[in-house]
């Protein structure tokens, strides 16, 4: 049986050799299957129409790697992360292959568990359960139905919120989505959907769109910077709570204030804490959507001091001025 393992992960269990500009803190897995996926995400490379390099997932490379191997060098350096996250592509029998994974893994490196997947039934996440994974994903990738429907051929929005919803059941508070910023949404739509799923308790990782060759969106722009930084402020408000859509002003679909008082705001910036990869606990995903030479849309560390006021000077001073 093989998998497929991020290029960062590998290098960190010596599967090869290579440079980390930052470690990973979780040990990324990709089911590995002959042939592209069944649905065809217009952003994913293993889409089914896309013509890109078939071992890449957004930006990185994932080699197929021997699953024995893989659990050997798991079980050696297990102390390396944090967490293990098994993400797969859309075949029939997914299901089966990731509770296998899933449940060696666990065998050989007990780590919180998370798996990102297609919708499932109730009695799939019960399997997946008892394999060991501790968090469900199920990514949405959209802000919203007409954006979904633009660019998740082969899925159906109503049933990934019927899944989200139903996880919430089987995995309460260990729940987790995933929205790409960039695809068509206005900031409004974007932070609107975050609050809806902070409301059921879904945690949100926030990707910024990455255009890949060979894609059906390859010429399609990446986001504006300070449009990203906006929802990342938002989103990080709404998920501690010190904030909500409700108290947050909008023009035009943008941001304009995020409802706290410019003291708390300024020093929620300053904590750096709002740029930092966001999603399931000790999952920093190092330059999943951008080169290390940046722009970095989310950093896989605490940002410096001065990377903190770049922010400030560059993005937030007209902004702010405002509040
Ligand atoms: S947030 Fe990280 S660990 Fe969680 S599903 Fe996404 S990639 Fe995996």
């Amino acid at each position: 049986m093989r998998v497929r393992v991020a290029f960062g992960t590998g290098i960190l269990l010596g599967l090869w050799n290579g440079r980390v500009d930052v470690p990973p803190t979780t040990a990324h897995f990709l089911t590995y299957y002959e042939g592209r996926c069944h649905a065809n995400c217009k952003f994913c490379p293993q889409a089914n129409r896309s013509s890109s390099d078939p071992h890449m997932l957004s930006r990185v490379l994932w080699p197929p790697c021997d699953f024995n191997r893989v659990l050997e060098r798991m079980e050696r350096r297990v102390n390396r992360f944090d967490r293990v996250c098994v993400q797969s592509v859309n075949y029939p029998r997914v299901v089966e292959d990731v509770q296998l994974i899933v449940s060696k893994l666990k065998r050989s490196a007990d780590l919180p568990t998370s798996v990102s997947i297609r919708p499932l039934s109730r009695g799939e996440m019960r399997e997946l359960k008892r394999a060991g994974a501790d968090r469900i994903c199920f990514p949405l990738d959209a802000c919203t139905p007409r954006v979904f429907r633009q660019v998740k051929e082969g899925y159906s929005w109503e049933a990934h919120l019927r899944a989200l919803q139903l996880a919430s059941d089987e995995f309460p508070g260990a729940v987790t989505t995933h929205l790409i910023i960039g695809l068509g949404e206005t900031e409004e739509e974007a932070v609107r959907m975050i609050q809806w799923l902070h409301d059921r308790g879904i945690t949100v990782g926030l990707f910024a769109f990455t255009p890949i060759p060979g894609t059906a969106l390859a010429d399609h722009p990446r986001p504006d910077l300070a449009s990203y930084r906006r929802i990342q402020l938002a989103h990080y408000l709404i998920q501690a709570d010190v904030s909500s859509v409700g108290e947050m002003v909008f023009e035009n679909g943008q941001l304009t204030s995020f409802g706290v008082s410019e003291r708390v705001l300024l020093s929620t910036i300053e904590s750096g804490e709002p740029f930092r990869t966001s999603g399931c606990p000790g999952c920093n995903r190092p330059f999943y959507n951008e080169s290390p030479r940046g722009p970095i849309y989310n950093f896989p560390r605490r940002p410096t001091r001065r990377e903190v006021m770049e922010i400030i000077q560059e993005v937030f001073q007209h902004d702010l001025a405002k509040e």
